[in-house]
């Protein structure tokens, strides 16, 4: 049965080829190696195996060299053609499978359909195995389909046919048959012209239709006898021979086996002279199939290193995206940035802009603060100094309470309406403590008294109990202090009805000549619920109570508890609903009995300084000239007073004072430019600013103009005269 296949497959290898040729590329390396498969196939053809190998290993170095995978597998499909004839099957399957390898990588469906059909010979007729030979048939039809020479479908009908009826799937094998009897009307082809009128007879052995089996059989016989196919002839004998046998027919049966005997045994004399060669064949085949196998692995060598240069040029791909990803990144963050910076200056520009205006209104604040701060003091200072002329005037009058509680309310209301001026100060720790002698249980009196109307009102007493051994004389900010006193007893008062209130002071510890003193004022009044304890500290909170009506601002804790804190001190609350309340807080006051004597013999010397001076005064505001003409004259001195600056110029030319007393803030001419003049006319005498606005402000400015020395109104008459008699004194050493 080989030697039927070999020439099937020989016959389809000269179409192969000759198609090839005439399909080949226009290269001429390709057409070489057309040229040396061409050749192989006629040596293989012609039974010299070995110099058919021997072309083809050529005919592959350069296939695979050029990398023409339709070459490769043209030359695997003659290398495994050489050894299908030679009988070596498993070899056979072996490189016609690579062959298939490489033609699925072509498009050529041509070559894909004969490399599917030999292996579907292999497979069926050599390996008897009918099923994977007949999948290969089918996929090789489907191939054949594609392309123009239906030669090739033939030629694949045919051995399916044969591999279906081998197997007795006659029904199966029918529709390949109808096909190949219908292609055969078309194109008469001699070459299977044989086997297909043995088929034919098969299948109607099978269906029983005897005449017509018969009669294809005697033709394919015929025809047989005519080309002198032994092959075809050989199995035309013995399919019929089968039929015969059937019919019972024994003895033409008989005639036909041994005819097909007979056939057999003269086709394998002639193999018999092949298969001598092929012992030797064989060993020369081992050394290029071995050179093959060399050939193949430097191949999958340069497989290996085409991939891992793909690996590489992936890998390149790979860092190359991800650098233009990085790359994308980086612009869009820069343009980010850039974006952001536009929208930081924008920002910042806005932000200059609202500082600008902050500031704008910083200074109209401090420009409101101070003109409030000189309007409301020129008036206080009338109040004060009257008050204080009036008490020295009409000396029964220094014990009335009325006009002493007058003098302490109109200075309590100095200091708070300067405390709240500068609440926003006392924020920038601008707030510096006086330090002046004072006695506690006097200035609690004096608190008490300004108070007696409130606490009359209210019904209330108040009580005062101090420590009887604390010193009679304290060093501290007595103005504050009262401040802070007044805040509590007033609220003491304010918040109790038909109560009393406390003020106690006790003396806790004495550190060298520091003495801690601590504090309460207690009431007995409605108290403060425990929720609103912490609150009643911060800026203007007035707990609500609607059933009492009291006045307020909500600021006196406030200012308590930043007063106390420039003493170093904080405040507590003790308080029960219904029950009363107590504010405890601790002061360290300083005691220095050396101090405290010195303060008091200057205030004896200044005040009976056995000289006369000169003083010119030089004030707008009618009230305040009464009130520093009377107070210097109170001091013996002699007092000159002029309104305004031009004034003062004019007498100064026919006039010497000992010193001035400036005002600042006057119409036409202001007391710096005046005080510029009289120093451009070469007069020297001292010239003290007396003013009502903050010293600080002004100090540079005073300076600047060639004053001497600033006195805030309202003043201490004797700090005054501690300064007048300290510029005469410098003035007249210099002299
Ligand atoms: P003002 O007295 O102007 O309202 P304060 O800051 O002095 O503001 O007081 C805040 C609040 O604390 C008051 O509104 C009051 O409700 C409460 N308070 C202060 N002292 C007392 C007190 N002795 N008894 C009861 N409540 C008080």
């Amino acid at each position: 049965m080989a030697f039927t296949r070999i020439v099937i497959l020989v016959t389809l290898l000269l179409n192969f080829l000759g198609s090839t040729l005439l399909g080949q590329t226009q290269s001429s390396t390709k057409k070489d190696i057309d040229k040396l498969i061409y050749k192989a196939s006629k040596l293989r053809e012609s039974g010299n195996f070995e110099k058919s190998l021997l072309i083809t290993r050529i005919a592959l170095r350069k296939a695979i060299f050029i990398k023409n995978n339709e070459l490769i597998a043209k030359n695997y499909n003659v290398v495994a053609s050489n050894y299908n004839e030679l009988m070596e099957f498993d070899k056979a399957i072996f490189y016609y499978n690579k062959a298939l390898i490489f033609a699925n990588l072509t498009s050529n469906d041509s070559i894909k359909e004969r490399i599917n059909n030999n292996l579907g010979n292999m497979y069926c007729f050599e390996k008897k195995k009918y099923e994977k030979g007949i999948e290969f048939y089918k996929k090789a039809l489907e191939y054949s389909k594609a392309i123009p020479d239906s030669s090739q479908m033939a030629l694949t009908n045919l051995n399916i046919t044969w591999a279906y009826f081998d197997i007795g799937r006659f029904r199966n094998g029918k529709y390949n048959l109808d096909f190949l009897n219908r292609f055969h009307n078309k194109h008469e082809d001699s070459s299977t012209i044989v086997i297909r009128k043995m088929l034919n007879g098969m299948y109607y052995s099978y269906s029983k239709e005897n005449d017509k089996a018969d009669k294809y059989f005697l033709e394919a016989i015929k025809i047989g006898q005519e080309q002198n196919n032994k092959s075809d002839l050989s199995y035309a004998h013995l399919e019929y021979s089968k039929f015969l046998l059937k019919q019972k027919a024994y003895k033409e049966a008989y005639e036909n086996l041994s005819l097909y005997n007979r056939l057999t045994e003269e086709m394998f004399a002639e193999v018999k002279s092949v298969k001598a060669n092929i012992a030797g064949v064989n060993f020369e085949l081992d050394e290029y199939k071995r050179a093959i196998d060399k050939i193949e692995s430097e191949k999958y060598l340069q497989y290996k290193s085409l991939k891992k240069s793909r690996l590489i040029v992936l890998l390149f791909v790979i860092v190359l995206f991800v650098l233009l990803l990085f790359l994308n990144s980086l612009i869009k963050n820069n343009k980010y940035r850039r974006k952001s910076n536009l929208d930081l200056m924008h920002a910042n520009k806005e932000l200059i802009i609202a500082n600008k205006k902050a500031e704008e209104l910083s200074h109209l604040k401090t420009q409101f603060v101070s003109t409030i701060s000189h309007e409301l003091r020129t008036p206080l200072y009338g109040v004060v100094g009257i008050t204080d002329l009036l008490l020295e005037e009409h000396q029964e009058l220094a014990t009335s309470p009325h006009l002493n509680s007058l003098k302490f309310s109109a200075r309590y209301l100095l200091s708070l309406v300067n405390d709240i001026l500068q609440i926003n100060k006392m924020d920038e720790n601008k707030i510096v403590l006086e330090r002046l002698t004072f006695n506690i249980l006097d200035e609690l009196n004096m608190i008490k008294n300004s108070l007696s109307f409130i606490a009359q009102k209210n019904k209330n007493t108040i009580y005062i109990d101090v420590d009887p051994t604390i010193p009679e004389s304290l060093i501290g900010d007595k103005l504050r202090f009262a401040q802070i006193f007044m805040n509590l007893v007033s609220n003491a008062l304010k918040f109790t009805n038909n109560g009393e209130v406390w003020i106690v002071v006790k003396q806790t510890k004495i550190k060298g000549n520091i003495h801690t003193l601590e504090f309460s004022v207690e009431d007995n009044g409605i108290g403060i619920a425990p929720i609103d304890k912490d609150k009643i500290f911060d800026k203007f909170v007035q707990v609500g109570r609607k059933e009492i009506d009291y006045q307020g601002t909500g600021l006196g804790l406030s200012i308590v508890k930043r007063l106390l804190e420039l003493f170093g001190s904080t405040i507590s609350v003790e308080s029960e609903l219904g029950k009363g309340t107590v504010f405890r807080f601790a002061i360290d006051f300083e005691y220095d009995k050396v101090k405290a004597t010195e303060i008091i013999n200057d205030i004896d010397i200044n005040l009976t300084f056995g000289q006369t001076f000169n003083v010119l005064i030089v004030e707008d505001n009618l009230i305040n000239q009464v009130i520093t003409k009377k107070t210097i004259e109170r001091n013996n001195y002699s007092c000159t007073v002029v309104e305004d600056g031009y004034a003062a110029l004019e007498i100064l030319n026919t006039e010497v004072f000992d010193v001035i007393l400036m005002d600042i803030n006057m119409p036409l001419i202001n007391g710096f430019e005046t005080s510029r003049r009289i120093r451009q006319n070469g007069i020297e005498t001292p010239i003290i600013a007396l003013t009502a606005f903050d010293k600080n402000e002004i100090t540079e400015e005073a300076i600047a103009a060639g004053m001497n020395d600033i006195i805030v109104k309202p003043f201490e008459p004797l700090q005054l005269f501690k300064i007048i008699n300290c510029l005469i004194q410098n003035a007249k050493s210099v002299v």
